[in-house]
């Protein structure tokens, strides 16, 4: 799993809720108005998985939610 960033609190990716966001690494889109443009490329070491999910599970009750945005969720392996 290619995780790029981590931001453990939000107040904005989550109208009216507690999140926090996961930022994953690589896309093969190449949108003009990309706001994670640095991540498309995905050059950086990913986070140590077990690190991220240790604090999500640290999270629980606390944080109403988790924002995964790109680069690419959908080549992170977390939806099968
Ligand atoms: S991360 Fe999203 S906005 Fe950026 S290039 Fe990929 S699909 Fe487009």
């Amino acid at each position: 799993m290619n995780i790029q960033g981590l931001q453990k609190l939000t107040l904005l990716d989550f109208p009216d809720r507690l999140a926090c966001t996961i930022f994953t690494g690589f896309c093969n889109f190449r949108c003009p108005y990309c706001h994670n443009s640095s991540l498309l490329v995905a050059e950086g070491d990913p986070l140590n998985w077990a690190e991220v999910k240790s604090f999500l599970q640290s999270r629980v009750g606390k944080l109403a939610g988790v924002c995964l945005t790109g680069g690419g969720a959908h080549f992170t392996g977390l939806f099968g």
